[in-house]
């Protein structure tokens, strides 16, 4: 979080956090591209807008930044010492409006991951990207495995209701 106590920066801040995209999260999206994942960024169709997301996998991914969404035990979340009410409020919004905006898309069948900005440091980048890999491959998978789930249930559906059908002709055949 930069100096809060420079109002003009603050103001600055304030304006430019929701959509314009931050270095790390440039650094994120430009490593997944290159393991080969392919996305689109900013969605407004989707809930919350997300910053990636990942169609085949059913997966977006929001980068948060420490401080305005509250990372918790984080270094970089460190309420000021003025006006500390305001950043408190402010900070405890926009939590409720991440958890509304991960209901939705849920809601909606899509996986969420979020990525903290600390996690994008350099020393924890690796690892992080490691990570998000694994959880969007499991994401994948685990919708894949739903559709079938859902296709199965919806043949076997079908095949009863002929059956029932041709029942129902034999039976007003015999009338
Ligand atoms: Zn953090």
């Amino acid at each position: 979080m930069p100096d809060v106590t420079l109002a003009s920066q603050c103001h600055h801040n304030l304006a430019t956090v929701p959509s314009v995209s931050t270095k790390p999260e440039l650094m994120l999206r430009h490593n997944l591209w290159y393991r080969g994942f392919r996305y689109r960024i900013n969605d407004k169709r989707l809930p919350g807008s997300p910053d990636i997301v990942l169609p085949k996998y059913r997966t977006v991914i929001f980068v948060h930044g420490c401080f305005w969404h509250g990372h918790k035990g984080c270094k970089k979340y460190v309420i000021p010492k003025t006006n500390t009410e305001f950043w408190i409020e402010k900070v405890a919004r926009n939590q409720q409006r991440d958890q509304e905006v991960w209901r939705n898309l849920e809601a909606k069948d899509w996986s969420v991951i979020i990525v903290w900005e600390c996690e994008l440091e350099k020393k924890r980048f690796d690892e992080t990207i490691d990570r998000v890999e694994k959880e969007i491959i499991e994401n994948g998978r685990l919708h894949e495995q739903r559709r079938l789930e859902r296709q199965t249930i919806r043949e076997q559906w079908l095949k009863e209701r002929k059956v029932r059908e041709e029942q129902l002709r034999k039976e007003i055949k015999k009338i």
